[in-house]
Formats: C-alpha cells, sequence, structure tokens
C-alpha cells in the first residue's frame, strides 16, 4: 500500500488502490500553487484516499471548465497533498510526498502547452489535455 506524508509530519495519508494514471501536470495552477514547473500526478478514485493523520485545509474553485477542484493542504506545514475533482472522479495526489518514491512512475505530461520555456519536457511522456 503506498503512504505519504507532509513535509512536517502531521499529515499521513494512505491509498487503497494503484494507480492507472501517472504523470506531470503542466497546468498554470499547479505551477502557482507549487512553484514548480509541474506537480506530480497520482491519480486515484477520491475514496480511495485515506487520511490517517493530521487534517488539511481544502480550497475550492472553479477550475475554468465549469468544473469545481479542490485542493487540500496540510493545516500546518501548508504541503499540497491532494488535489480532487468530484466531477471527473480523480484524486490527484502529490506523489512527492510518498513515503517510498520509488512508487511513482509518471507516464502523461498534462497541458504541456503552458509548460515554461525553460524547463525541458521528457519525450518519454505522452502528451494529455491542452488548452
Ligand atoms: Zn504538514
Ligand atoms: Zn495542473
Amino acid at each position: 500500500m503506498i503512504s505519504g506524508t507532509c513535509f512536517c509530519n502531521a499529515v499521513k495519508y494512505e491509498l487503497s488502490a494503484e494507480s492507472q494514471m501517472q504523470g506531470l501536470c503542466y497546468c498554470t495552477d499547479c505551477q502557482v500553487v507549487g512553484g514548480s514547473a509541474h506537480w506530480t500526478s497520482y491519480a486515484v478514485a477520491p475514496a480511495d484516499f485515506h487520511l490517517v493523520a493530521g487534517s488539511m485545509t481544502a480550497y475550492t474553485y472553479d477550475s475554468g471548465s465549469g468544473r469545481e477542484v479542490t485542493r487540500h493542504f496540510c493545516d500546518t506545514c501548508g504541503t499540497q497533498i491532494m488535489v480532487q475533482s468530484d466531477a471527473l472522479g480523480v484524486a490527484s495526489v502529490n506523489a512527492m510526498t510518498f513515503d517510498d518514491p520509488a512508487a511513482f512512475n509518471p507516464e502523461i505530461a498534462y497541458f504541456t502547452d503552458s509548460a515554461p520555456k525553460w524547463c525541458e519536457i521528457n519525450p518519454g511522456l505522452t502528451p494529455f489535455g491542452g488548452e
């Protein structure tokens, strides 16, 4: 089972399923929130994400496509743990918080149109989505 921990160790979670979609998201929302060229997305069904310690703050907004998205952050240190879209039935978990980093094997590159000019996108990733 995959487990993860936030930066300050307050939030701990477990995933009760393996992901069928692992990728890097280059959308501008992920860039602003994370201070990085991309988000490391390990997508599972929302019901497969289990918070086992700590608490999270939720921020819900319209993603621009008419779908509500909720980003969940550790209450104490602010690490973004998970991005949830009930419309899509997806919980995109921050793979950089995995206790075992080897559990993340990205295959998809989301929204590469908005990738920063200075970053190189791994040509081995399959592009998905656009502006
Ligand atoms: Zn924390
Ligand atoms: Zn994104």
